[in-house]
């Protein structure tokens, strides 16, 4: 049988770098997480060489550990028509991130898709495919994944339509694949609660449910069809454990990794800290059976 793939988001930071990200996964019995290059509001990025990549690889190794996802940052705005700077930084950053995440031995890079800052998607999403198309080659070395997104402000990608429409565009659309996120595609208004199958099938028709290489899992603060993207923990939201725990486990994704991306919660231990909620929220997914949580 195939374990479930399951962790969550972690950092990249200190001496370590990649090292530590891979001991911050193993600490929460994750086997798999996700990780930006740098800070996810900036571009700034370090030298591969201090990132500790043999370290990290051989830590992984020894532990189980046989894929991880990184998640470009989400300033870069392939969608912006207003400002050629934002674009041109975001085809340049990308172009680099695909060679940082294939040097680091992930094979999947997330993107936001963009926003069209007040142009209409229309001309956002040509935007995006001409950037995609600047980008991608027969030759790039990972996949880049479209993040399912929840259509606050002027985003594009919350619908599958977008997203189809995005692929296309793309010359090389073999290189694309789908980042779902359960708290996006709720507040963008599916209904995954009661009826994930049928969202799936939706799916299915336009882009294909094989594209899926990654799942979010999270809980929505908001009401299905909010548009607002604030993400609960899990059982704490309107999604809630069951529906969770039944994507999680869903037959037809099980190989597809699932990352956390719930905030952090108040430390039981000390009200004045706040401590990450991963290592229980894996356990309480990994559970054969979901037991109610307290809210
Ligand atoms: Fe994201
Ligand atoms: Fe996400
Ligand atoms: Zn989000």
């Amino acid at each position: 049988m195939n374990p479930l793939k399951i962790g969550s988001h972690v950092g990249m930071k200190g001496k370590e770098m990649f090292l530590g990200s891979v001991k911050e996964a193993l600490s929460y019995d994750a086997n798999t997480f996700m990780l930006y290059t740098g800070a996810p509001q900036n571009t700034k990025r370090k030298e591969l060489s201090q990132l500790h990549i043999p370290e990290a690889h051989a830590l992984m190794k020894e532990k189980d550990i046989h894929s991880f996802v990184v998640h470009a940052p989400y300033i870069i705005n392939l969608a912006n028509t207003v400002k050629p700077e934002i674009f041109r930084l975001a085809v340049e950053f990308l172009s680099l991130e695909i060679e940082r995440t294939a040097a680091m031995g992930s094979r999947i890079l997330i993107l936001h898709p963009g926003s069209h800052v007040g142009e209409g998607a229309q001309k956002g999403t040509s935007k995006i495919i001409e950037g995609l198309n600047e980008i991608l080659t027969a030759d790039t070395p990972c996949l880049l994944a479209l993040e399912t997104m929840a259509g606050k402000g002027s985003e594009i990608g919350h619908s599958f339509e977008e997203l189809a429409a995005i692929y296309d565009g793309v010359t090389h659309s073999e290189k694309l694949r789908v980042c779902f996120d359960t708290c996006h595609v709720n507040d963008a208004g599916y209904d995954i609660v009661n009826d994930f199958d049928g969202v799936i099938d939706n799916f299915q028709h336009l882009i294909g449910k094989d594209q899926i290489s990654v799942f979010h899992i999270n809980d929505s603060k908001n009401a299905r069809g909010a548009r607002k993207d604030r993400h609960a923990n899990i059982g704490h939201g309107t999604i809630g454990l069951n529906a969770l725990h039944a994507i999680v486990h869903h037959p037809d994704f099980t190989d597809v990794p699932k990352i956390l991306e719930t905030p952090y919660i108040v430390s039981p231990e000390n009200p004045e800290k706040q401590v990450a909620p991963y290592r229980e929220e894996i356990a309480l997914l990994r559970s054969a059976f979901p037991v109610s949580v307290q809210s």
